[in-house]
């Protein structure tokens, strides 16, 4: 495993972050309502890996069924870049179609049934968590 810093955006360039994770990426694809329809890669990071470069003013957040993912588009040109999931309200989501291509050696798309999220989401957290070495190193 080596960490890199990521750089992601937004379509039109006003919502900019940084991310630190793994070259190797270990994502999800989830079939759940808006998932399935935006086309979102999540990259599950913890709140320090990632950081905010600009555009919290162009932020419009939409919530809906239980209200506890916040989901973030840019007021601009509506791209979810990431957002705050319901399954790690403690970190964020990533949308690797929004990462910059240059420092991804390479990607493991794991799928994720979002339609059955209770009796899928032990599985998710440990994937993630797994993703990031933390059972590895035993934090
Ligand atoms: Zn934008």
């Amino acid at each position: 495993m080596s960490q890199v810093t990521h750089k992601g955006s937004c379509h039109c360039g006003a919502v900019k972050y940084e991310v630190d994770a793994d070259e190797d990426l270990q994502v999800t694809e989830c079939n759940c309502s808006i998932c399935s329809r935006s086309g979102y890669l999540h990259l599950i990071v913890d709140k320090e890996q990632f950081r905010l470069l600009s555009g919290s003013e162009n932020l419009t957040e939409y919530t809906f069924d239980t209200h506890e993912a916040k989901h973030l588009f840019c007021k601009t040109c509506g791209i979810k870049s990431f957002y705050i999931p319901r399954s790690h309200p403690d970190g964020f989501s990533v949308n690797v179609r929004c990462l910059d291509e240059s420092t991804i050696r390479s990607m493991h798309v794991e799928q994720f049934d979002g339609r059955h999220w209770e009796e899928n989401i032990e599985k998710l957290r440990a994937f993630h968590e797994q993703a990031s070495g933390k059972k590895l190193s035993g934090e």
